[in-house]
């Protein structure tokens, strides 16, 4: 599915806790997970102004957002526990990055602006997966691929 594009006007009537501009980008995203998450354990948590309770993961997660003529990467952040890691990444080699690629968030950003841009083309499946539609530059997708993003991509 493509990526959904998010505008100010859905920061409007988000009901978030507080009124600031992250948690009414979390009450959005947090949204936008549950309504297409299936199987997933529990609810969808985000950080808000906390960190991460000991023993979860603090997971990253791009909101585009149209500002004027250009599309901005915004960061909103998420709290999983260990089954719903799982659940959202069985993928034992990926989950075992996610923390270190949260750390790396600038460089995650410009690998998908440049695929947005299109001056970048992973190879492999990582392209194909791009390609048919089915995926975006998430942060899922790029703890997936990441040997092949971070191999290709120079700046
Ligand atoms: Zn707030």
């Amino acid at each position: 599915m493509p990526e959904r594009t998010f505008t100010p006007d859905d920061l409007t009537g988000t009901g978030s806790v507080c009124g600031c501009l992250i948690c009414r980008l979390d009450a959005v995203f947090a949204r936008h997970l549950r309504a297409l998450r299936t199987g997933y354990p529990g609810t969808v948590t985000m950080l808000g102004h906390r960190t991460a309770a000991p023993g979860t993961t603090a997971v990253p997660h791009f909101l585009t957002m149209q500002l004027g003529e250009v599309p901005a990467d915004i960061v909103v952040w998420e709290e999983m526990r260990p089954d719903q890691l799982k659940a959202w990444l069985p993928q034992a080699d990926a989950r075992d990055r996610v923390p270190q690629l949260a750390s790396r968030i600038p460089r995650l950003i410009r690998i998908r602006q440049a695929i947005r841009a299109g001056t970048f083309t992973p190879s492999g499946s990582a392209g194909a997966a791009l390609a048919s539609g089915d995926r975006y530059p998430s942060f899922r997708y790029l703890v997936q691929h990441w040997p092949t993003l971070t191999k290709e991509y120079t700046p």
